[in-house]
């Protein structure tokens, strides 16, 4: 809920005085309050698979002498608990991205690797759902920045595209680059997202339909992640997308032989 402070201002207009309702919405303020939703939000995503784990740790206590039942807790035990690991490491990560300003980095990093490492990532969990992941990459774009952090955002990317795709679906990751920019376009033939969903998908802790998003077991925190880091790179990521026919996201970055190493890569809005 969003807070609001009115302050009265006395303003001296002509020879009277009036009283004026000034709102206080400066930035300090703004930052304020997205930190504390961002706490709130955390709280409330942890509690769930913490609450989970101590009824577990209950359940598995008192089934002691039947060990169907403590096979069956355990193993969910070690589900909610690879879900707390799972959202806390997204959390630390975002929170490191969003302390860091915008980068000023002088490591050239290739974009042929950081696809390839983000799409092997995913080969597993592609051939289990067997989607298939076809990869066309113009090749020899270089930028300046962090290649965990890339690998990281591009491995989002894909891993959403296939956890939203069909069973048997077809994922494309394409790399395009023009005089100063190289896109990377990863594209699938999923659920989609609706039009008034597409605005919040970057949010923190957003997920379309709770209960159905959270059979993925994600945290909510992947698209956000990849927009700091992104911005952090001076760059920018959008999407597309159809309900019922699939999204594309692009995340677009300055080409190396574009800016100077020393040149700050662009602000990033926090
Ligand atoms: P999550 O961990 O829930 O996947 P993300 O921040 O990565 O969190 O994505 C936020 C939400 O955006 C997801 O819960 C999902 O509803 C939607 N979304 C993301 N990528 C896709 C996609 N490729 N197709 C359809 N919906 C998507």
């Amino acid at each position: 809920e969003a807070t609001m402070r009115l302050h009265v201002l006395v303003a001296r207009l002509g020879t009277r005085f009036v009283l004026v309702l000034a709102e206080d919405r400066t930035e300090a303020h703004r930052l304020d309050e997205v930190r504390r939703d961002f706490v709130a939000n955390i709280s409330h995503e942890l509690k769930t698979p913490i609450a989970s784990v101590s009824l577990l740790a209950e359940a598995l206590e008192m089934a002691a002498d039947e060990p169907v039942q403590v096979r069956r807790f355990a193993s969910r035990l070690s589900t909610e608990a690879t879900r707390l690991a799972h959202i806390t490491s997204e959390v630390i990560e975002l929170s490191r991205l969003q302390a860091r300003d915008a980068l000023r980095p002088d490591v050239l990093v290739s974009i042929d690797e950081v696809v390839a490492e983000a799409v092997d990532q995913n080969r597993i969990v592609a051939a289990a759902k067997r989607v298939e992941v076809a990869v066309r990459v113009a090749p020899g774009a270089r930028v300046y920045g962090d290649r965990a952090l890339m690998i990281v955002a591009v491995h989002n990317l894909v891993a959403n595209a296939i956890a939203y795709s069909n069973e048997g679906g077809r994922v494309g990751v394409g790399v395009k680059v023009d005089d100063h920019t190289v896109e990377i376009a990863v594209t699938d033939q999923g659920i989609g997202i609706e039009g008034e969903d597409l605005d919040r998908v970057f949010e923190r802790f957003f997920r379309v339909d709770q209960a159905r998003s959270r059979n993925t077991g994600g945290s909510g925190l992947g698209l956000s992640i990849v927009k700091h880091t992104v911005q952090n790179h001076g760059g920018d990521v959008r999407v597309w997308s159809q309900p019922g026919r699939g999204s594309t996201f692009m995340i677009r970055l300055p080409l190396a032989d574009s800016v100077s190493p020393s040149a700050p890569a662009g602000g990033g809005e926090r």
